[in-house]
């Protein structure tokens, strides 16, 4: 059982809440995020079910939520929620391009790459600096030199950046320089992770696990969002599936399901889903008509010499199109696209 306390809670309906959860056996642990403090308690079924709080002053709405995410559920939300990063909005109102290369390789390249993403009317950048791959022997990312260059071409085309830290001792170095810090597939469970940039007050892409449940995925955003930070937002990216034809397994329903269960804003990544590049743009299209809040695709100025998922990486061309479907298909559903919100 989880017990959240409003952001008003005072040390002492705090210490009232432990009180009553001790005299009837259970055990409190307190745990005090930026803000607001969430009490856990563990006991024994028959010992929870005496334990009643409900009379003591300080609870927040959540206590009446009876899903196990709490913070992220769609549940005392009217509507869902829009995250901003450095001013740009992610949310049901608007819908956001996100495109860069797969991972930065060098100025020139990523500089050119993100020309192609403004041309197109993106409005993030996305670029790894450090890369999460399958094999130690392939291409790694070029770590702080990669943050440095992100941060260069931001400053330079204007647009903010997201890039994903693998590692808790990096997450002050990725959040001082990027403007929204990603947590990979392969990380969605890495806990301590998830706390460390819960701490950071950066807005965080959440990307959802190869195999995880839906469940899974928002009790991943609610470790982030227990630390204080609710600028979360969700993105699919495919799960695994038994079909090696393409790389992981689109699933659309993502998007209307946990738009249900959460407030968060959720976005699509079909370059990863697909790995193909001639995937893209149908995929992108079919998350783009279930509602998502936006895509997020990888282009690559020359995607036949990219070190990392060249093979899924649009070309300008292709983006150009891809953005025309992101202007069109939106407009339809009664949605502005961001990146003419922001210019
Ligand atoms: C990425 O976006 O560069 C990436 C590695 O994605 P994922 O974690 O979804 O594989
Ligand atoms: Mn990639």
């Amino acid at each position: 059982m989880v017990i959240v306390m409003s952001q008003a809670a005072t040390a002492d309906d705090i210490a009232a809440v432990v009180v009553q959860i001790e005299t009837h056996g259970g055990q409190a642990f307190v745990s005090r995020g930026v803000t607001r403090t969430i009490i856990g308690v563990v006991g024994a079924e028959s010992v929870l079910e005496t334990i009643d709080v409900s009379g003591l002053s300080g609870l927040g709405d959540t206590n009446r939520i009876t899903n196990p995410y709490k913070l992220v559920s769609a549940a005392n939300h009217n509507r869902r929620s829009t995250i901003r990063v450095r001013g740009v909005p992610i949310g049901p109102d608007t819908f956001t391009l996100i495109a860069g290369p797969c991972a930065v390789e060098t100025a020139e390249q990523t500089l050119a790459a993100a020309m192609l993403a403004k041309r197109a009317g993106a409005s993030l950048l996305r670029g790894g600096a450090y890369k999460p791959r399958s094999s130690p022997y392939a291409f790694q990312g070029l770590a702080r030199d990669g943050l440095r260059i992100l941060a260069e071409v931001r400053d330079a085309t204007g647009l903010p950046v997201v890039t994903e830290v693998l590692d808790v001792k990096d997450v002050d170095d990725v959040a001082e320089h990027a403007d929204m810090l990603q947590i990979g597939t392969r990380n969605m469970q890495n806990f301590g992770l998830l706390q460390a940039v819960g701490g950071v007050g950066k807005p965080v892409l959440l990307k959802r696990g190869l195999s995880a449940t839906y469940e899974e995925w928002l009790m991943a955003a609610e470790y982030i969002a227990q630390r204080g930070n609710l600028d979360i937002v969700l993105c699919e990216r495919g799960i695994r599936s038994y079909e090696p034809a393409i790389r992981n397994m689109f699933d659309v329903s993502a998007v209307p399901m946990v738009q249900q269960l959460s407030h968060l804003p959720v976005i699509v990544d079909p370059s990863h889903a697909a790995g193909r590049r001639d995937l893209v743009l149908p995929l992108a299209r079919a998350g783009i008509a279930a509602g998502a809040d936006g895509v997020m695709v990888d282009v690559h100025p020359h995607p036949e010499h990219a070190l990392v998922d060249g093979a899924q990486a649009l070309t300008g061309a292709m983006l150009d199109e891809l953005a025309e479907a992101v202007v069109t298909l939106p407009a339809l559903l009664g949605r502005t696209s961001a990146a003419h919100l922001t210019g």
